[in-house]
């Protein structure tokens, strides 16, 4: 496997390929960006070709590789966390094993996963290993939220800020798990917005078709009290989808003022084309702008309220709203 199997991120991988081809290969990387944009993906195809005393992972045989594919290479060390919090124990265990000379070739990757996630205490600890490192260990970390780190930590790590993809690019990487339908395609690849893990997420999970039609029921009904209160249940019962949510409703809000200025090519729900003209038929250009003004502010205010059932109250007074 190794970074050639990565679609997308050309720039990126071949700055990665550069370093180890030039045997410029630091201490400490990391890769940023948002949730679903591939930094697990890329951080391991990194760890792979690292790893390799050969250097081609793609067609390796190597027990390096082969273990590596298997999950069971002792010289690759991955946190994962849980998403809460990386504490100091955590750091301590993997300063233990960085300890221990590499098994198989001469280096050892040790991948943080949400290094962001770190308490204080344990980005301290790590520090020391960032530090004085021996010459075998290398630290991958990926973060949402790169500027979480401390200063001192981010000071000695070579940080890749990971862009979104082409859309062609998402659908490439989604092919594989695609409906047959392809205006249904088209809205997974337009809605993720460049990141993969999105769309991915949204194919995997039938709850999200399920979500998103009851919202575009309720969107094109938006008198009908019983629509409403499905709504309200799927917003109740899926609070980590809350920005989700809102992105649905914004996608259909957008669609319908393109409909309304004539453009109907390049509409986000395509394959959803007749609802969006029908809520569109029922709207003022001004009206949808305001909405879309007023949902963009939810969705902001949203990731620093708490108050989830005010949101939800708040958001459905504003659908409801002619
Ligand atoms: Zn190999």
């Amino acid at each position: 496997m190794g970074l050639n199997k990565i679609i997308g991120q050309k720039a990126l991988v071949s700055q990665l390929k550069k370093i180890l081809s030039e045997g410029r290969l630091g201490h400490a990387y990391a890769f940023s960006g948002p949730e679903g944009i591939g930094k697990h993906t890329v951080a391991l195809e990194f760890a792979h070709e690292i790893l390799c005393p050969f250097g081609k992972p793609d067609s390796c045989g190597c027990v390096s590789c082969r273990t590596f594919a298997e999950g069971t290479n002792p010289d690759f060390y991955e946190v994962i966390t849980d998403k809460s919090s990386i504490g100091i124990d955590t750091i301590r265990a993997l300063q233990e094993h960085v300890a221990n000379r590499p098994a198989y070739g001469h280096k050892k990757v040790y991948f943080i996963d949400g290094a962001d996630m770190m308490t204080v205490q344990a980005q301290n600890c790590l520090l020391k290993t960032l530090e004085e490192p021996p010459e075998y260990a290398v630290i991958i970390l990926s973060a949402v939220n790169y500027e979480a780190l401390l200063p001192t930590i981010r000071s000695r790590t070579v940080n890749f800020r990971m862009e979104p993809y082409s859309e062609d690019e998402i659908r490439r990487i989604v092919m594989p798990l695609a409906p047959k339908n392809k205006n249904e395609l088209d809205f997974y690849v337009k809605f993720s917005r460049g990141i993969p893990g999105k769309a991915v997420r949204m194919l995997e999970e039938s709850s999200f078709r399920d979500l998103r039609d009851q919202i575009i029921g309720l969107l094109k009904k938006p008198g009908d009290f019983s629509q409403m209160e499905k709504v309200r249940k799927i917003l109740n019962e899926n609070k980590d989808d809350f920005t989700e949510i809102i992105d649905i409703i914004m996608s259909v809000y957008r669609d319908c003022l393109m409909v309304l200025m004539g453009i109907e090519n390049g509409l986000i729900n395509s394959d959803k084309k007749d609802i969006i003209k029908e809520i569109a038929s029922a709207c003022s250009k001004r009206k949808l702008m305001d909405r879309l003004a007023a949902l963009e502010n939810m969705q902001r205010n949203f990731r620093y309220n708490i108050n989830y059932q005010l949101g939800i109250d708040v958001l459905l007074l504003e659908i409801q709203e002619v």
